[in-house]
């Protein structure tokens, strides 16, 4: 069977994790288009094609004031996916928006890629946010405030809009669809998601905690105080023997799901005993191929400051697609790149070793493949409803990888 097992060399690389690009929509094309998908994407160009995608909000919801429900309550935050109290960044950043709006006593309204801001009133806090930005005395601020503005145009965007639980346009709600699903309690996911992801209707980060639930795969915004601190908190309690970033190391030596340690884990087939052990921490980058190195970057720096050593555990998913040798299926047509994906990958490879043969990996591994397939047909039912194109474009593929 290992002998199916193509060719590996740059699948390391492939190892990023974003949303999920629009062109992949096509996957129940016809024979010929589905061909034209089996090249891996640049980069580049996938994140400029999902940039220029990226839904517009309808100007009748937006327009219809989207700070007419006042501030953001610390139980509307949660309802988008997070345990966390609403960051207090975030608080001051609504509260100064809906501050403006008062005073200029025009409707905020939002639109286009990231929920910005539109009209007159766009101008005046663009030169606000400006200045406050120039005040900031260091990058991290800087970092934080970026990370604070562009959640909470996106929380004041989409409100009345958007499933809170999906994130999809209402009337496309696919939440009644997803079959929730244990992870095995050894295990936790931690999507470390940029900004622009968040809120994002192809971002499929959201997917793991709709089938997990939100403890076992847990949102920490990039750049979001709150939630780093509750990661690293976690990340410290457990100790650094039980972290590992899905991210090819470019640095040491390459380190794949077989060269994981679960030592301290007690693995045996009953659960409850693993219970009292901390679970092991898998952190998934989720946001375009450029942010994620961003997101990279900033895990570093805190591990080297906390720990002393440059060396973060990274893992690369070392092969193409369990799920074809286990299912003989054909490949799935959606890009193995994506933050489900990616999972959904580590599951299955987790599958393959033998000491953790109890824990019914390939169940949770199609769990994740089964949200996917509903978030693709939610996707492109909406895309055709609209009279979109779900065509995909031909374009030239610089660095193809
Ligand atoms: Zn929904």
């Amino acid at each position: 069977m290992l002998a199916l097992i193509p060719p590996v060399s740059s699948i390391g690389a492939l190892a990023f994790h974003r949303s999920l690009p629009v062109p992949l929509l096509l996957r129940r094309a016809p024979p010929l288009a589905r061909s034209l998908m089996a090249f891996s994407t640049d980069p580049a160009a996938v994140e400029e094609k999902v940039e220029a995608e990226d839904e517009a909000l309808p100007t009748a919801v937006a327009g219809a004031g989207a700070g007419d429900w006042g501030d953001v309550s610390h139980e509307e935050w949660r309802r988008w996916g997070t345990s966390s109290p609403l960051p207090a960044a975030v608080a001051g950043v609504i509260h100064e928006l809906l501050e403006m709006e008062a005073a200029a006593g025009e409707k905020m309204r939002f639109g286009g890629v990231g929920s910005k801001l539109k009209g007159n009133f766009k101008d005046v806090e663009d030169k606000k946010h400006r200045a406050v930005y120039e005040r900031l005395a260091d990058s991290d601020q800087k970092l934080q405030y970026f990370s604070a503005r562009q959640i909470g145009c996106r929380l004041l965007g989409c409100r009345g809009y958007l499933c809170q639980k999906c994130w999809l346009p209402t009337e496309d709600c696919m939440c009644t669809n997803i079959v929730p699903c244990n992870l095995w309690k050894g295990m936790k996911f931690w999507l470390y998601m940029h900004p622009k992801d968040f809120l994002r209707q192809n971002n499929t980060g959201k997917l793991l905690w709709q089938v997990f639930g939100i403890q076992a795969a847990q949102l920490c915004l990039f750049g979001i105080q709150e939630h780093e601190d509750i990661m690293w908190d976690a990340f410290q309690s457990s100790g650094k023997g039980k972290i590992s970033v899905l991210y090819p190391n470019k640095s040491t030596t390459p380190k794949s799901v077989k060269d994981l340690e679960f030592d301290g884990l007690s693995l045996t087939a009953d659960l409850h005993e693993s219970l009292q052990d901390e679970p092991f921490n898998f952190v998934l980058l989720d946001g375009t191929w450029s942010n994620s190195a961003a997101l990279y970057r900033r895990l570093k720096e805190r591990w080297t400051a906390i720990w002393g050593d440059e060396d973060i555990p990274c893992i690369s998913l070392s092969t193409l697609s369990a799920s074809v040798m286990h299912k003989l299926r054909p490949q799935p047509a959606w890009d193995r790149t994506c933050t489900a994906a990616a999972a959904a990958g580590l599951l299955w490879e987790l599958n393959l070793r033998p000491e953790l043969s109890a824990f019914e990996f390939e169940k949770q591994a199609e769990a994740v493949e089964c949200s996917l397939d509903i978030l693709l047909d939610a996707l492109t039912a909406r895309r055709v409803r609209l009279g979109r194109s779900i065509t995909r474009k031909q374009r030239h593929n610089r660095n193809c990888i």
